[in-house]
């Protein structure tokens, strides 16, 4: 059994071994594609050390240059935090499969 949260109606899930559509080792992590019995469509979860590491380092990043970039703009101390999230969301959805 796996528990996930599925991204579509964000509720967390328990997921039958026989739902799992695959299993796939890279060199940062590993990617489990399962058919999710939330919302029937079919979702990647990723899970590793390094995938993590890289992550948080790309979110990092990310927020830096959000910081940097947003005193040069007049109006964007409202709306910095706002700014690195999405960029660090962008970060994310970046990675490679
Ligand atoms: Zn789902």
């Amino acid at each position: 059994m796996l528990l996930i949260t599925c991204p579509v109606t964000r509720t967390d899930e328990l997921v039958a071994d026989r739902r799992i559509r695959s299993v796939a080792n890279h060199p940062t992590h590993i990617a489990v594609a399962v058919e999710c019995p939330s919302c029937g469509g079919s979702h990647v979860f990723r899970t590793g050390r390094r995938w993590e590491e890289h992550r948080a380092e790309l979110a990092s990043r990310a927020a830096t240059q959000a910081a940097t970039q947003a005193p040069a703009q007049e109006t964007a101390q409202d709306t910095a935090p706002d700014t690195s999230a999405a960029a660090a969301r962008a970060a994310r959805v970046r990675q490679p499969a």
